[in-house]
């Protein structure tokens, strides 16, 4: 065992980045704009301007800018929980017997549990900034519902939660959790909106779902004074922000001459995994570096390896923007017995230009195997992880096997976004061997792509 690195490098308070690093400034073939969905034209700053927060427009429209200043009241929101460790994964190592070196970078310290506090600051800063009183998401899973809460009681601004309501009733801690930071919470579809009051019409009885949550989110923040709606992942300003988790990393590894092989993240949206490569990536684009980077999705949420890059809604409502992405279909509602997370049908505009270019591999990954994985580095190092991590933890355990075989002593990188306390429901599932693989057929799939919008660069 090399020693000489410690089994957590910490950073000093002084070396948090001072400002978050801009991939698409290094991107000579940038990705795609956002189009407007009645003219296809490009959405101009004002368009955006009525959804979204001033400072988050620019940002998500500047493609050129590599540096941007991370204002003061952000780095002192992020000193209460970063810089985060990186690991050297020691125990890992020496139970797979590998030659491998492995580390990971683990942004589940915070009371939210996962990366998406690294944004929800920020966007929730600008949203002050602006003089807004406060704004409205949708949640999922509840980590960015979470975050996003946090923020705001930080910062004094409303904070108005739609959250799917399968979900609302599955996890009531989460609720409860988003509550005690002063947000109000929303099962959705509800009747305190125009479209959640037709959905309940026309399908009383549903559960809900991301996309209608997003919808009733929008529809609540350009209806009321003073509020604009946020988001958790895809955008590129999320990306920007999610940069720091790459940024600090990059120093820690430096400071200790450790130079990674292999880069890999979880991929749901593509936030946390284009924050943790960015700076890497931004040495390959500029000819100074070589990396292997790999995206890691469920198989049953196949969006970068069985996708169509093309121009598409960001959401089931088709409400926002068109987006060219790798997707599933705006339309594709991944399988109900898939309980691992990443479920959105499309990804990141940055990430999905940088797999098209060839500069990033993705692997799909069944959950029952991500669980294995997840256990299995639970019982090793320790930490209870996200079943969204445990995607991420499942590929770099393969590439450390795969040293074993070749003898190769790489470094490998992973990020581990996230703890799973609330879960358990389904780590109960697979401790209980009741949890089952779903693969999309080539049929499944074709109803999303037929959904695709008849946008001229689609065709
Ligand atoms: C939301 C989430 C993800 C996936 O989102 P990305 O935008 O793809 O990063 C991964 N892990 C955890 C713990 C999350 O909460």
């Amino acid at each position: 065992m090399n020693q000489e690195i410690p089994y957590k490098i910490y950073l000093e308070e002084s070396e948090l980045p001072t400002a978050w690093y801009n991939v698409r400034a290094d991107m000579k073939k940038k990705p795609a704009p956002l189009l407007n969905p009645a003219t296809f034209q490009p959405m101009t700053a004002e368009e955006l301007g009525t959804v979204f927060c001033e400072e988050l427009v620019k940002q998500e429209l500047d493609d050129t800018t590599a540096y941007i200043e991370i204002p003061r009241e952000i780095r002192d929101f992020y000193k209460m929980y970063r810089p985060s460790p990186l690991v050297r994964a020691y125990c890992l190592e020496e139970k797979l017997q590998t030659p491998a070196k492995i580390y990971y970078k683990f942004e589940g310290n915070n009371t939210s549990g996962s990366h998406k506090l690294n944004s929800a600051i920020a966007q929730a800063y600008y949203a002050k900034k602006q003089g807004l009183k406060g704004v409205t998401t949708e949640t999922g899973a509840g980590q960015w519902g979470t975050a996003l809460s946090m923020a705001c009681a930080y910062l004094g601004l409303d904070c108005k939660v739609y959250i799917v309501k399968c979900s609302y009733e599955q996890k009531p801690f989460r609720r409860e959790v988003m509550r005690t930071y002063g947000a109000a919470v929303t099962p959705s579809p509800s009747d305190t909106t125009e479209i959640g009051r037709k959905i309940l019409k026309e399908h009383p009885g549903t559960t809900g779902s991301l996309g209608c949550a997003i919808s009733e989110a929008v529809e609540v923040a350009t209806h009321t004074e003073g509020y604009r709606y946020v988001l958790g992942s895809v955008l590129n300003q999320v990306l920007l922000h999610q940069s720091v988790i790459g940024l600090e990393t990059k120093t820690a590894m430096d400071k200790y001459g450790i130079q990674p092989d292999i880069i890999i993240g979880c991929a749901g949206g593509g936030s946390n995994l284009g924050g943790l490569i960015s700076p890497f990536m931004g040495e390959m684009l500029r000819g100074e570096k070589k990396y292997q980077f790999i995206a890691v999705e469920p198989a049953s949420c196949p969006s970068l390896t069985r996708g169509k890059y093309a121009y598409d809604y960001c959401d089931t409502g088709m409400v926002t923007p068109l987006q060219k992405m790798y997707t599933l279909g705006s339309g594709f509602i991944p399988s109900a017995n898939h309980a691992g997370g990443l479920r959105y049908h499309g990804m990141s505009a940055v990430l999905s230009e940088l797999y098209d270019q060839g500069l990033m591999e993705a692997r799909a990954v069944e959950q029952t195997s991500v669980f294995e994985a997840a256990e299995y580095f639970a019982r090793v190092e320790g930490i209870l992880p996200a079943p969204e991590s445990s995607h991420a933890i499942k590929v770099a355990i393969d590439e450390a096997k795969k040293c074993k075989e070749t003898g190769e002593e790489k470094t490998i990188l992973f990020g581990l976004t996230g703890t799973g306390y609330f879960d358990m429901v389904a780590y109960e599932k697979y401790n209980n061997g009741e949890m089952t693989d779903y693969i999309p057929t080539d049929e499944d799939l074709k109803a999303g792509f037929d959904g695709l919008p008849k946008v001229p660069d689609n065709r």
